[in-house]
């Protein structure tokens, strides 16, 4: 092997198998698309994905049976996925040819040639294959020239009208190699999103695509990037600020430091920053309610919540702001100004903050009385406000005092 080579261990592993069980079963496949292009660029490949004009539900059988592992199918893609422990994924699919009936929507799938199959996919550079067992290239759409010059470029003029999820695909890819979108691929994009071409394809499937970009390691210029191109506007339906840029790369550095928090979420409320937008924007995107009112907060709230810190006169009052928000804002808010940084770490400590006292040690009758008092005591020893051993009896004067006004 020489190109295969630059795999990783484990995948270079797996397509020795691969070659075995292709050979002892007498079929004939190539890798293709993504891991192709990524071993040409001399990029790191991880996928496993192959072709296979015949025999691909053998080889699929054969391999899994080698590896003791199991083999999952979808026919109406005319693909499988073998997986074994220990080995990565390996993506087998029966070359096919594609029909577009209504543009937007899934195509009509039919076996066809490599040729065919290669000819369906979005970018010359993403419809290169390679056989396995010689290494030898399969290139109809010229894609190696099209690495060599750092290009994007679609197969035929409709094909963004076809399959509108290319418009996020080619302005992912492009940011993520560094390469450019060649300029007649760029006009038949800005054509198709002034066209309507985005809103022929379901919101949900749209917002997939969007989550791609918010995953890359490049999310924020991509993320402006679709902005530039007006994409950004056809999904949500109102106009996004060209000036995103900057908050977007600050909650790039806060995730680096903050891996624990909701990236979907704080990119969408980054992105709909000022825009007016509300939950109705968030249709397809998958979130639950409480993602959902994060990402809204984030989006609306923060100069208001800013204004009523500034103004907030105690930690007691600060620390009853911080609670009503998400933890993604928190972090804005903290990276935005550093200065509030202090007093959310003070936060922190507080929330983990625990008394040693009990309701029933208060004496009083129960009721939602009595976790009120424990908790203006907890801030009270927290904040210095009683000391320690005045706990006990500050809570049960609270508790009364509560009571009273039930
Ligand atoms: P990545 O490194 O992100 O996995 P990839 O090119 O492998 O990049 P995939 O989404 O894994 O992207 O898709 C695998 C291949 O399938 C692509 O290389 C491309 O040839 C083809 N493909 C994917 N999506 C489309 C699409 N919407 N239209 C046409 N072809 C597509
Ligand atoms: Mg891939």
């Amino acid at each position: 092997m020489t190109r295969l080579n630059e795999f990783p261990n484990s995948q270079r592993r797996a397509i020795e198998v691969v070659k075995e069980v292709a050979a002892e079963k007498e079929c004939r496949p190539f890798l293709v698309g993504g891991p192709v292009r990524d071993l040409l660029l001399g990029r790191n490949a991880f996928d496993i994905d192959l072709t296979l004009e015949e025999g691909s539900s053998t080889l699929a059988r054969a391999l899994a049976k080698r590896l003791d592992g199991r083999v999952r199918s979808f026919p109406q893609f005319l693909t499988y996925k073998v997986t074994a422990s220990e080995f990565p994924e390996i993506d087998i699919a029966t070359a096919r040819k594609e029909r577009y009936r209504a543009p937007g929507s899934l195509p009509a799938v039919a076996p066809g040639r490599l040729k065919d199959d290669l000819m369906r996919r979005d970018f010359s550079i993403n419809a290169i294959a390679m056989d396995l067992q010689d290494e030898s290239l399969h290139d109809p759409a010229d894609g190696a020239r099209d690495l060599k010059k750092r290009l994007i470029r679609v197969l035929h003029e409709k094909s963004f009208i076809d399959d509108p999820t290319r418009i996020f695909r080619a302005i992912r890819l492009a940011s993520r190699l560094g390469f450019s979108i060649q300029q007649e691929t760029a006009a038949l994009l800005r054509q198709a999103v002034t066209s309507g071409a985005l809103l022929t394809a379901s919101k949900e499937r749209l917002w997939r695509e969007l989550f791609l970009a918010m995953e890359e390691e490049e999310a924020p210029a991509i993320l402006s990037a679709l902005n530039h191109y007006h994409v950004l506007e056809a999904l949500f339906g109102v106009k996004i600020g060209r000036r995103i840029t900057s908050g977007l790369e600050l909650i790039r550095t806060e995730l680096t430091v903050r891996p624990d928090l909701d990236r979907y979420v704080l990119y969408t409320g980054a992105l709909l920053r000022g825009s007016g937008a509300s939950v109705s924007q968030l249709e397809g995107s998958g979130f639950s309610q409480k993602r959902a009112r994060a990402a809204m907060q984030i989006a609306h709230d923060l100069p208001r919540l800013q204004k009523a810190l500034a103004a907030a006169p105690s930690d007691r009052q600060r620390f009853r702001l911080y609670k009503s928000v998400a933890p993604e804002m928190l972090a804005l808010l903290m990276a935005d100004k550093p200065a509030e940084g202090e007093h959310v770490i003070r936060f922190e400590e507080f929330r983990k903050f625990k008394l040693a006292l009990r309701g029933n040690e208060l004496e009083v009758p129960a009721g939602p009385h009595v976790a009120r008092a424990l908790e203006r005591t907890r801030e009270a020893v927290f904040s210095g406000e009683i000391a320690p051993d005045q706990a006990r009896s500050f809570a049960r004067e609270m508790a009364i005092k509560y009571l009273g006004r039930e």
